[in-house]
């Protein structure tokens, strides 16, 4: 039996529950989805029949709870220099880790901020951490789950010291995790193209922020080259990371039963990109 857990970032489009049955269609074991519009800020509450709906279907896919991976809003950031917009991030950001609440999972992933150039990274990073120190201690369960960034523009979250600066400051630390993106991870300058590359780069995570964080991990090619701190995804084997590096995190038990989500470009495929991806288990 596989320890793997692969499966995308499947449409709750009409209702959560979509998510798992786009999942299961795909012959996904793992799915991410926003639980509510991630383009907009107030959603409507999620009433009991659609969590009993989604509760039920999850059940009946057989996917786990700790194999979904919700993400939340794209509007929130928790680092805003600005008051009144960081407010409102929060409490949008409550909300999220509410929903999930409801839903009966475990993480919400989330992008950790940016500075706008308007404060230093360091002071950011210690509003993202009070803001995850706030969010936690008004709610229970769900674990904040950090994703690395490609570092474009001021988002903050593509080193890992930021991740481990952010980290070092949440009091519960058991609920804050890391969510690795390979694309992310390849255009912020961490190169895991070889099997050196690959394993220096995870032994510099392991050292600054521990594998005992990862709680998920977006598999994705990419389109712009290392280093270039440029976001935007491919389909595997099409970009420039290339399929090995995908061969070597598919047997690699560090990323053992976590959720292994792709994000890339191409939906038509995913079917055969979970089937690929599980055919390079050795
Ligand atoms: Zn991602
Ligand atoms: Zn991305």
């Amino acid at each position: 039996m596989s320890k793997k857990f692969v499966g995308a970032h499947t449409s709750a489009s009409g209702g959560v529950f979509n998510a798992v049955t786009n999942a299961e269609a795909i012959g996904a074991k793992a799915f991410a989805l926003f639980t509510k519009n991630q383009r907009q800020w107030v959603a409507k509450e999620l009433d009991t029949q659609t969590i009993d709906k989604f509760k039920e279907a999850l059940q009946k896919s057989g996917i786990l709870p700790k194999h979904v991976l919700p993400h939340d809003s794209y509007l929130i950031n928790l680092g805003n220099p600005e008051a009144d917009k960081l407010e409102k991030s929060r409490e949008a950001f409550i909300d999220e880790l509410q929903r999930c609440a409801l839903l009966g999972l475990d993480r919400l992933n989330f992008h950790p901020g940016s500075h706008l150039k308007k404060i230093s990274p360091e002071a950011c990073l210690d509003t993202i951490a009070d803001s995850i120190n706030i969010a936690l201690e008004k709610t229970s369960e769900v674990s904040a789950v950090l994703e690395n960034t490609a570092g474009q523009g001021s988002n903050l979250g593509w080193r890992f010291e930021h991740l481990a600066h952010i980290i070092d400051k949440v009091e519960d630390k058991s609920r804050i995790g890391v969510c690795i993106d390979t694309c992310h991870m390849f255009t912020a300058g961490y190169d895991i193209r070889t099997r050196e590359a690959y394993d220096k780069t995870w032994a510099e995570f392991e050292k600054i922020v521990g594998f005992k964080y990862l709680m998920g991990m977006h598999i994705n090619d990419s389109k712009p080259d290392l280093g270039s701190h440029v976001d935007r995804h491919h389909s595997l084997g099409l970009g420039k990371i290339g399929l090995d590096a995908f061969k070597f995190i598919m047997n690699d038990a560090r990323m053992d039963d976590i959720p292994l989500i792709l994000e890339t470009i191409d939906e038509t495929i995913w079917k055969d990109e979970i089937e690929l991806l599980y055919s390079f288990e050795l």
